[in-house]
């Protein structure tokens, strides 16, 4: 072949490439196209789709909203605010027909507050909430309503002249199509047994589409649903849960309720009050006047249980004639301030034929008295038949029963000391003490039992410390408990430290008499025999009594020193359990405040300065801080 045949082949072999890759792009081209328009159809299906999916979980909303519980006017705003997200309107509201005096007139349902009602109220000049719209009985607005017909108009001056006959002028429509960029109104009427109204809606758009209108229909039955439902439960709910005589809450519901305020309150850390109220001598007032009088005089409480109460709180018929009322937030100072008022107020009232009625009033407080739900309602209880018995029309403040078993555990302990003659203590007084404790105990009743055991415990310190003065057990159990609550103590902590109060000093009963009164110095032997004894004698002493078992070891430790110095153990620090260290500092405070015979008294705020010259050595940082802190809220009490 020569140079030109081959230039020839070569040219004819180049051509028939350019042919292939010319044929491959027009083949590539057409794949690419097809590509596009297949995948515009794709963004197309897939918006359909997630149309009808909003829709679909628009729906599913409304229909959750049904079936909740809440009262009609929540469930309608929730439903209307979610119409607007659906298809970006502008806004959308429920009217309803209504009647007064003045004849039939339409008014809003839901009101909704955002940017573009607040341009329409600016428009019309009034609130929406507030307007009467008073839409003509021949016009085809109405029309459109009693046929339950779809409807929408563009928005201009006929629309506002429909809506708002009474109030309409034209700047109005000027004004409205200058803020706002509404291009339609739509309404879609709502009738169902107990409601004639319709979904007024504000549209950006010139028309709407069939699919919206279908939807807004569809919208428009659920809104019915909905209201027969919301309707039925208020019914059922308001006759399961109220008293039909005194329309207060039944007994269910109270006591459902307290459950609930219970679970809050220690949520929240936040007390609650109780308030049981039991009308006095009903069955006097049915055997005298008759059950009609009786009934009257039950009303009468349960108004003016109502006229005292704040919205929040719940007051309850719980029996045939006890009340209820749970105060939440509401403290015991608080408490006890508004049965008084609930007292005082009855006691005010006149029942026709009857004549004046009393009630006993109990309050108990959920947290600051106790933190079980069944505790509180019984010493609720309690406290209201204590105000029976102590002569009716009155109010009582419940006892917490921890109170009264830490007192019980202490007048167990002392009785069974006092009875274990153990101790060098005149038979008959030990007698005479075990004798008033004993039938206290059987009575339980409140701060006198506390009084008694303080009265118990000077004596016996008396017996040893002839010096020693009335009424400082009390002072020295109230600081103790004030310091234990600037540590927040658990309860069980705080009773533990009341009890060991009484008691850390027992084992000084059996100090030999002549080194108590001692005046000069001690020797070393001398001083061995006051610090460990009066330790041994407390564990004799208080061994036997199996109860009280976690207390000695609280006991044992009262005098070690936060820095290491103290004894009988040399414990440091936190070794120390804290409730020994309260003990210790309010012991050495009030010992330097009484005559020793060796020294006077020292000054209450002597006896301050004192205790902060040993801060960090014997007594931790914390615990002086506190100390002072205590000493500082009892001064002001
Ligand atoms: P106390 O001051 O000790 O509470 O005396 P009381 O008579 O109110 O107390 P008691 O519990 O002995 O009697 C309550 C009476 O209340 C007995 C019952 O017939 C009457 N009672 C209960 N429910 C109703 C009621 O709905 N209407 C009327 N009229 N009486 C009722
Ligand atoms: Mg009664």
């Amino acid at each position: 072949m020569g140079l030109f045949d081959w230039i020839k082949n070569s040219g004819e072999k180049l051509r028939r490439v350019e042919d292939k890759i010319y044929q491959q792009r027009t083949d590539f081209v057409e794949i690419y196209q097809r590509n596009l328009a297949l995948e515009k159809e794709i963004a197309q299906r897939t918006e359909e789709l997630h149309k009808a999916n909003q829709t679909l979980l628009t729906l599913e909303h409304v229909w959750d909203m049904m079936n909740s519980s809440r009262p009609l006017s929540s469930v309608l705003e929730t439903i209307v605010s979610s119409l607007h997200g659906e298809f970006r309107y502008l806004y959308s509201c429920i009217i309803q027909k209504q009647l007064d005096t003045k004849g039939e007139f339409f008014a809003f349902k839901t009101y909704l507050q955002n940017e573009f009602s607040m341009k329409l109220d600016n428009c019309i000049k009034t609130p929406l909430f507030e307007t009467r719209i008073s839409i003509g009985k021949d016009t085809s607005l109405y029309e459109a309503i009693e046929n339950k017909k779809f409807k929408f108009y563009p928005i201009d001056e006929n629309i506002f002249k429909l809506l708002f006959p009474e109030n309409y002028f034209p700047e109005m429509v000027e004004e409205f199509k200058k803020t706002t960029c509404a291009k339609s109104f739509m309404m879609l009427p709502i009738v169902s047994k107990e409601f004639t109204g319709f979904l007024a809606v504000f549209s950006p758009r010139e028309e709407p589409k069939e699919s919206e209108v279908n939807f807004l229909n569809l919208f428009a039955r659920q809104i019915e649903l909905a209201i027969t439902i919301a309707n039925l439960f208020e019914t059922v709910k308001k006759q399961a849960v109220t008293d039909p005589l005194t329309e207060l809450f039944n007994r269910r519901f109270y006591e459902d309720a307290l459950a609930r305020e219970a679970k809050r309150a220690l949520r929240l850390n936040q007390p609650f009050t109780l308030i049981s109220l039991d009308l006095d001598k009903l069955k006097h007032i049915n055997d005298m006047h008759g059950h009609a009088a009786g009934d009257a005089a039950i009303k009468t409480v349960a108004n003016v249980i109502t006229k005292n109460s704040r919205s929040v709180d719940v007051p309850s018929r719980v029996g045939g004639e006890e009340f209820t009322i749970i105060l939440p937030g509401v403290d015991t100072n608080g408490g006890l301030i508004a049965a008084e008022r609930i007292r005082a107020s009855l006691e005010a009232e006149h029942v026709e034929s009857v004549g004046k009625i009393t009630a006993s009033i109990g309050v108990a407080t959920f947290i600051e008295q106790t933190s079980n739900l069944d505790e509180l309602t019984d010493i609720a209880d309690k406290a209201m038949y204590f105000a029976k018995q102590n002569g009716r029309n009155q109010v009582k403040l419940a006892e917490t029963e921890g109170e009264v078993s830490w007192q019980n555990v202490a007048i167990d302990a002392f009785v069974q000391i006092l009875d274990n003659h153990k101790i060098p203590f005149s038979a008959s007084m030990a007698e005479d003490l075990s004798q008033k404790l004993q039938t206290k105990q059987k009575k339980a009743s409140g701060d006198s039992t506390k009084d008694l055991l303080y009265k118990v415990v000077d004596t016996i310190s008396k017996s040893y410390a002839p010096q020693h003065q009335e009424g400082i057990t009390k002072s020295k159990v109230q600081l103790a408990s004030a310091i234990a609550k600037r540590f927040e103590l658990s309860k069980a902590d705080v009773d533990k430290l009341k009890i060991a109060m009484l008691l850390y000093d027992i084992g000084n009963i059996m100090l030999p008499n002549d080194l108590l009164k001692k005046t000069s110095p001690l020797t070393d032997e001398e001083k061995e025999t006051i610090t460990k004894h009066p330790i041994y004698a407390a564990q004799e002493i208080l061994k036997p009594i199996s109860h009280i078992s976690n207390i000695i070891p609280i006991i044992e430790h009262h005098h070690e020193s936060w820095d290491g110095t103290g004894y009988p153990s040399k414990k440091k620090g936190d070794d120390i359990p804290l409730i020994s260290q309260i003990i210790l500092i309010v012991d050495s405070y009030f010992a330097m405040i009484s005559d020793r015979p060796y020294r006077k008294a020292y000054s209450e705020n002597e006896a301050v300065e004192e205790i902060k010259k040993s801060r960090g050595k014997k007594y931790s940082e914390e615990l002086t801080d506190e100390f002072i802190h205590s000493i500082e809220d009892l001064k002001r009490m």
